[in-house]
């Protein structure tokens, strides 16, 4: 099988371009071509008919198949449902201010955390996503916006709130806000990119050094480890105590911030003691 050409970063791609002794401005051309652009045709900008053939022959440059969209009239929020190759699905939402959107992706086909309020830790872990297919959610969810809602395909915010623990999917997370911040690829500011976790701590090591000036969002929701443990099981593993000892020591720049998330569950978890 071939791979996919959106899971190569910027970095990835010189490297196939030097190693087969390509025309060095290839890399440029095809991040330019697919992640600004975001072009569905093949790319012929510039580029050499020895290093089209190559990228052809060598790479696959198929999207996620979009499924189901559903369109909400009272806020005018899309949802996608998105068929991936093997058959299983995974939700995208874009969500409008101001005729400028925030998406929030997935990062895995359910989710081994298993939260008590959620209905995708109900099915277990699937399997993760690759870059592509997360970076893939991107790409049709703005040609969507270019086709349905001409003028309006400008896609501000990205926040991993999706599908999926991110952090338990760090490699593949990682990659793909790789390739948004990257200046030849969507160039979406550091500052735009929130992570959500439920806490989990393996990931939170590698935050500072792997993925530094993004935002990181904490599924809270209790701050209480009894009650916590109810609602998020992986807190028996990964105690809150813990996990934000991990959050302080991540070094904040002066636009990136800590979101700590809380759904109110009424006599539970509403009152200012346990
Ligand atoms: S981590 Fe997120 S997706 Fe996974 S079970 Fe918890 S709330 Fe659901």
């Amino acid at each position: 099988m071939k791979k996919s050409f959106y899971d190569l970063n910027y970095f990835d791609l010189e490297t196939v371009i030097n190693q087969n002794n390509l025309n060095g401005s290839a890399a440029a051309v095809l991040f330019n071509w697919h992640y600004k652009k975001k072009e569905n045709t093949q790319c012929l900008d510039n580029i050499s008919k020895s290093s089209l053939a190559f990228f052809e022959n060598n790479f696959d440059f198929s999207l996620p198949e979009i499924d189901i969209v559903q369109e909400s009239n009272k806020d005018r929020t899309v949802k996608f449902l998105f068929k991936l190759r093997d058959n299983h699905k995974v939700e995208t939402v874009l969500i409008p201010f101001n005729n400028k959107y925030s998406i929030c992706l997935s990062s895995q086909v359910g989710c081994a955390m298993n939260c008590s309020f959620c209905f995708t830790g109900e099915q277990g872990l699937k399997r993760n996503l690759t870059a592509s297919e997360i970076v893939g959610q991107f790409i049709q969810a703005w040609r969507w916006l270019a086709k349905n809602r001409t003028g309006e395909e400008r896609i501000l915010n990205i926040v991993f709130m999706g599908q999926g623990e991110p952090l338990h999917n760090f490699d593949a997370v990682k990659k793909a806000c790789e390739i948004f911040l990257s200046q030849h690829g969507t160039s979406i500011g550091v500052q735009k990119i929130t992570i959500s976790t439920a806490g989990y701590i393996p990931g939170l090591k590698r935050w500072s050094q792997e993925i530094p000036g993004v935002n990181l969002a904490l599924s809270l929701h209790s701050p209480f480890e009894e009650k916590r443990n109810e609602l998020i099981p992986i807190n028996k593993k990964y105690p809150l105590d813990e996990v934000l000892t991990y959050i302080d020591k991540i070094p904040l720049n002066k636009k990136q911030f800590i979101t700590y998330e809380y759904i109110l569950i009424k006599d539970f978890n509403d009152s200012s003691v346990e």
